[in-house]
């Protein structure tokens, strides 16, 4: 955990205690970026014959985070699911400098990296105990997250994360993450009031700063210790979580 400056006195800001909690998915409980990184070296290998493996691990991570910035213009409605992850493959195949594939070839391309990717889905490993502490503390749980709705729930089942009743997607509440809205309808759906609900990311603007905007705790998950998010209280992980709500409730008792 990193030193929280004394600004943040969790059980103080936490008062008669957590409501809620909502969750961001993508790399904060399914573990996104692995399953994109595997996937995209399975669908490239045939392609990309002679590009050397280090250079192949680089594009497929600029590929996984996105370099091309290309999920942001999905969520701005730019672009469509699969036009972002054309954008996010065209910029990998020109780092090798390799030209793009044909728009047939792209289609075919996606549809078997789409099989790949969610046969990758998969939780971090401390996803399901803390889960399971939540519950056993009887505090209720949902997911609020910037992909369409019907979309992240597949994904939460198919990873094998259940005990959703609230989802919030890009399309559920009419804007996507940073703006209060898909939030304060995750709050509004789990029954919980925002300043008594935590909200758990891993993009600093999108999850802690909107959730900060929408009067609820972020909690941010640095799992790689990129120490991005000033203003949140951090965890590295969602073990380090469950401890500081363990202590928060053994202290109000
Ligand atoms: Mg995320």
């Amino acid at each position: 955990m990193r030193e929280l400056g004394n600004t943040f006195d969790f059980s103080t800001r936490l008062g008669g205690g957590i409501e809620g909690v909502l969750f961001d998915i993508d790399d904060t409980l399914v573990d996104l970026r692995s399953a994109a990184i595997d996937a995209f070296h399975a669908m490239v290998d045939d392609l990309l014959e002679g590009v050397t493996s280090e250079r192949l691990r680089l594009i497929a991570e600029d590929f996984a985070d996105d370099g091309a910035g290309a999920y942001e213009r999905y969520m701005a409605g730019e672009v469509t699911f699969l036009g972002q992850r054309q954008l996010r493959l065209n910029r990998a195949f020109e780092l090798v400098e390799h030209k793009p594939l044909s728009e047939q070839s792209y289609l075919r391309w996606a549809e078997g990296y789409e099989t790949l990717v969610k046969d990758s889905w998969k939780p971090f490993d401390d996803v399901l105990p803390h889960l399971a502490a939540l519950s056993s503390w009887g505090i209720p749980y949902g997911a609020v997250s910037n992909n369409v709705e019907a979309y992240q729930r597949m994904k939460l089942v198919r990873s094998g994360l259940s005990g959703f009743a609230v989802v919030i997607g890009s399309d559920t509440a009419g804007a996507p993450k940073p703006d209060p809205a898909p939030f304060l309808a995750g709050c509004s759906q789990l029954q919980t009031a925002p300043g008594r609900t935590l909200y758990v990311g891993d993009n600093p603007i999108n999850d802690v700063q909107g959730a900060e905007n929408a009067g609820l705790i972020a909690i941010f998950v640095d799992r790689e210790s990129k120490h991005a998010a000033q203003s949140a209280l951090t965890v590295s992980n969602l073990e380090q979580l469950t401890a500081l709500i363990g202590q928060s409730i053994n202290s109000l008792e």
